[in-house]
């Protein structure tokens, strides 16, 4: 998913961009010149239909707004876009014929970026969208750093936290349920020690590449702490979770993982719960799981243990029998 999300920045994805013109002879000509820049073209010829576009979260990351427009202004959009759009960042130019400096500083106070004078230069518009687009990137890879892992491209700990949190918000006002999973990798640092720390680098990559191609789209998975991994199953009840569970600890086994540093048998225990009610609480569904977890060590590792998730409360200890735990699978412990 860390590869999808570069594949703007490293060119291999058209950048897109969104035209808004009413006007059908400069749209055209605007149309023609972005396609010629290898841009991937969405146009419409009025506001609202505009505003249809740029408010979705996969708004293109470019738009080209004509100021004077049917429904909605250029400027209408502009606000809009900075009041109530749900896309990650959009840079913004708007195209007038107005050219006062008034009128330039109505427009940029609305919220656009840059502007252009009809009729549009075909050159200078080329270097607009170009810095544009660098503009663009830069949000980009702020928002992977700020989001993603760097090693495993998984959620970072902050990101499935906020995820968690939101899913327990969500299942909590829907009456649906939710399942937590905390898996950590077996015995990791006496991998990490026979095989350096490249060879560890490159069996939690591995790892959790295997455990995440498991999951469903919607599903989301984060890099806990170093060897351990949180995994938010939105909509999932206790035997989908414990199902989800299984599936990972089975796709982590099943083969040997190639490292530059030599190939090594990895196992994973999982610690699993789910969440229901309206009372939900992300902390405590993920104190719950982390007891299983230690259970499911404990009993052997390469396992699966799932907790009931009607007594997370605030006083669990390690090791005491307050949960219902239920063993659900075999342990042999290779590593
Ligand atoms: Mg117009």
């Amino acid at each position: 998913m860390l590869v999808q999300a570069l594949g703007g920045l490293t060119g291999r994805c058209p950048v897109r961009i969104l035209i808004a013109e009413d006007d059908p002879t400069t749209l055209l000509m605007l149309e023609r010149a972005a396609k010629d820049w290898q841009y991937e073209v969405v146009s419409v010829r009025d506001g609202n239909a505009a505003w249809d576009v740029l408010r979705s979260a996969d708004s293109p990351p470019l738009a080209l707004l004509d100021w004077m427009m049917p429904a909605l202004s250029g400027i209408e959009l502009c606000r809009k876009v900075r009041q109530e759009s749900e896309a990650p960042f959009i840079y913004l130019v708007l195209l007038t014929g107005k050219v006062t400096t008034r009128d330039i500083v109505q427009g940029m106070e609305s919220g656009a970026d840059d502007y252009l004078r009809k009729p549009f230069d075909r050159q200078e518009l080329k270097v607009r969208l170009r810095a544009g687009q660098r503009i663009v990137e830069l949000h980009e890879t702020l928002r992977i750093q700020a989001t993603r892992d760097t090693l495993t491209g998984l959620w970072n700990r902050r990101m499935i936290l906020d995820i968690l949190g939101r899913e327990c918000a969500r299942a909590a006002r829907e009456g649906t349920s939710v399942g937590v999973i905390m898996a950590d990798l077996d015995h990791f640092k006496q991998a990490n020690d026979s095989l350096g720390h490249l060879g560890g680098d490159a069996v939690l990559v591995e790892a959790s590449r295997r455990m995440n191609s498991v999951l469903r789209p919607y599903d989301a998975m984060g890099r806990y702490g170093g060897e351990e991994f949180l995994i938010v199953l939105p909509g999932c009840d206790q035997a989908g979770t414990e199902a989800a569970a299984q599936r990972m600890r089975q796709v982590v086994q099943e083969a040997e993982i190639a490292t530059p540093a030599g190939v090594i048998p990895i196992t994973v225990s999982l610690g699993a719960v789910a969440g229901e009610g309206t009372t939900i609480d992300a902390e405590a569904l993920i104190r719950t799981a982390d007891l299983a977890l230690y259970r499911a060590k404990r009993a052997g590792r390469n396992r699966v243990e799932m907790a009931n998730s009607s007594s997370p409360g605030p006083s669990l200890n390690l090791g005491d029998a307050q949960l219902e735990i239920a063993a659900s699978s075999p342990s042999p412990c290779p590593v």
